[in-house]
């Protein structure tokens, strides 16, 4: 249920890359709010400012005008980036305890909370395995376990199915509905794909590094 508490705000927040004749505007004055909730898809084609936006929402941007305001700390954050972001060395229940284990919960306490998340998104089986024995969906799957393990109040998922057929992408959709429902957060999800945004409540267009208004349909 999107409610009134406002986690993210921007407010006419741009990115440039680069200076003078070799800038780049990758998001152009864009204002946007997120509340607790909100299940919101931002769709637009490849280098249209997706993941630009997305990294202002997370804070590993500053915008290099304009404002992003959050009522969020670090941890209140779940990241799911855009291709691989498990640790290698780790087997999956390690990758998805990771969270919990930098904020210091006990380790077994932390692997108890990973192996529920990974039943959650229907990996369970894949507890003991590293994450070259496992294919690309297994692994985003394994992402959307990790962040609700985290359990953060925002989820930020980059083209969570960019790579991924139509079903293993719908599989992992799930796990990230799962997981936001789960835990009451509000997640936001860039795609290029209208299949994909179909499945959030609310969808925003982006065009050439520019939020469209919510009436245009994307
Ligand atoms: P999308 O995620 O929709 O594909 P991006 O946000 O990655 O779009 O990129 C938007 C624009 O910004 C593109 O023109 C891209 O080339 C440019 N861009 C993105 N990141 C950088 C960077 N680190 N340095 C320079 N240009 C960048
Ligand atoms: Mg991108």
């Amino acid at each position: 249920m999107p409610s009134d508490e406002v986690l993210v705000s921007c407010a006419d927040a741009a990115l440039t890359f680069g200076r003078g004749a070799q800038a780049v505007v990758a998001v152009h004055g864009a204002d946007l709010e997120i509340r607790a909730g909100d299940r919101l898809a931002v769709v637009g084609p490849s280098g249209s400012g997706k993941s630009s936006l997305l990294h202002l929402l997370a804070g590993l941007e500053q915008p290099t005008s304009g404002t992003v305001t959050r009522a969020l700390g670090p941890y209140d954050i779940g990241l799911v980036f855009q291709g691989d972001s498990l640790i290698p060395a780790l087997d999956v229940a390690e990758n998805t305890a990771l969270p919990l284990v930098l904020t210091d919960r006990p380790e077994g306490e932390a692997r108890l909370c990973a192996l529920a998340a990974l039943a959650l998104v229907d990996a369970a089986d894949l507890a003991d395995r590293l994450p070259e024995e496992i294919s690309g969906g297994q692994a985003q799957r394994v992402a959307a376990a990790r962040v609700l393990a985290q359990a953060p109040r925002l989820i930020l998922a980059d083209e969570p199915t960019g790579r991924l057929d139509h079903a293993t992408g719908a599989r992992v959709l799930d796990a990230l509905l799962t997981a936001a429902d789960h835990t009451g957060a509000a997640l936001v999800v860039t795609t290029h794909d209208p299949a994909v945004a179909a499945r959030l409540t609310v969808r925003r267009g982006m065009r050439d590094g520019r939020l469209l208004a919510p009436e245009e349909v994307p």
